[in-house]
């Protein structure tokens, strides 16, 4: 017969093996904000806790969706008023860094990231949840707006402040809120003690960890057909943002105007599809795919040269594929028979 103490010691060794060698799983969530489905996958091994982390980054999210919406009354809408009016708004450290953040990257982007175009947008049917259904803006409305075009050259920031210098300034952060807010959640979820996750808002993501055994693999849409045209697996903690002429569009007289507008022109940019960037942090993958996808064919080198992005993928108007070399080596494409670019290793 065995001691008393052993079968206790046996028992409490299987209830320990029992519980930690639960498999962790992927626990999901999904909801509607930011402009689109975002959907979170934990893999965790305590269910509850995953929950729990889920649900903060759920409110999380919702309040930067409000903070920063452009056309729904919000707190950046009476901050539009009030600089329109040529007055010093007053703003709390939060906006203070997420301002900060976006006058940098447009300053790195030669301004081709502009968050201020917001009066350009609106005139180009934008400012809606609904896809414009009427002409485009006259050639003579954008040449007017192109006299005052505006920049986040023109803003003056302090911890407390925030002014500007061009009255036509009107924040839309529409390529870059994004990626500030699935760099808020995971964070949020690596200090709820999370390693392995992934943060999708309609196919932008970031990603910590890798699902098991295996990383996170995402698909990047094909610009002109249904289906993915690469895939992607994650290095850990990574972002992956494309930005393309399918996402927001309308059709007028049989041309077709897409929702990223050339602060220079004032027009839809015309030389790219997509483009598609990994990088760190999330923001400054949503500010730079947008900003590379207005620099088109021959200027994205070396605006991501001075973004510091070194993966990228553009997709040319013709289908030509041009990449650096770090992303060709990461990237695997799911089509044959197009042409592809790998353009120096210098970025
Ligand atoms: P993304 O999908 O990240 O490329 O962001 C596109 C959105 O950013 C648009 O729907 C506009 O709200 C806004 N936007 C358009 N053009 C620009 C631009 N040149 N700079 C900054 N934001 C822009
Ligand atoms: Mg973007």
């Amino acid at each position: 017969m065995k001691p008393r103490w052993l079968s206790l010691l046996l028992i409490a060794t299987l209830s320990f093996t029992a519980c930690s060698e639960a498999p962790p799983q992927v626990h999901k969530a999904k909801l509607f904000t930011l402009g689109t489905l975002v959907d979170i996958s934990v893999f965790h091994q305590e269910k509850a806790a995953a929950l729990q982390a889920v649900t903060i980054v759920e409110t999380e999210l919702e309040t930067i969706n409000r903070q920063w919406h452009a056309w729904r009354d919000s707190p950046l809408t009476q901050i539009n008023q009030q600089l329109a009016q040529g007055k010093t708004v007053t703003i709390d450290s939060t906006s203070h860094h997420f301002l900060q953040q976006a006058q940098t990257l447009a300053a790195n982007s030669d301004q081709l990231f502009n968050p201020t175009i917001g009066s350009l947008i609106e005139q180009w049917g934008f400012h809606s949840d609904d896809r414009p259904d009427g002409a485009p803006p006259s050639k003579d409305r954008i040449d007017t707006a192109l006299k005052q075009v505006p920049s986040m050259a023109n803003i003056t920031l302090t911890t407390t402040t925030l002014a500007s210098n061009n009255p036509a300034v009107q924040f839309d952060f529409g390529a870059f809120g994004k990626g500030y807010a699935i760099d808020r959640a995971v964070e949020t979820l690596k200090l709820a003690g999370i390693k392995n996750a992934i943060v999708n808002a309609g196919g932008d993501l970031r990603t910590i960890g890798s699902k098991g055994d295996r990383p996170w693999r995402i698909g990047i849409r094909h610009p002109t057909a249904a289906g993915v045209i690469a895939s992607i697996e994650t290095d850990g903690d990574e972002s992956v943002f494309t930005s393309g002429n399918y996402e927001r569009f309308f059709d007028f007289d049989g041309s077709r105007y897409h929702h990223i507008i050339d602060p220079r022109s004032g027009y839809p940019a015309n030389d790219a599809l997509s483009v598609t960037v990994i990088h760190h942090n999330a923001a400054t993958a949503d500010a730079a795919a947008t900003a590379l996808f207005i620099a088109g064919t021959t200027q994205w080198p070396q605006i991501a040269k001075q973004m510091g992005i070194d993966k990228v993928m553009l997709i040319g108007n013709d289908l030509t594929i041009y990449m650096t070399q770090k992303m060709a080596q990461r990237i695997h494409l799911e089509i044959d028979n197009t042409q592809i670019k790998i353009i120096g290793d210098e970025t």
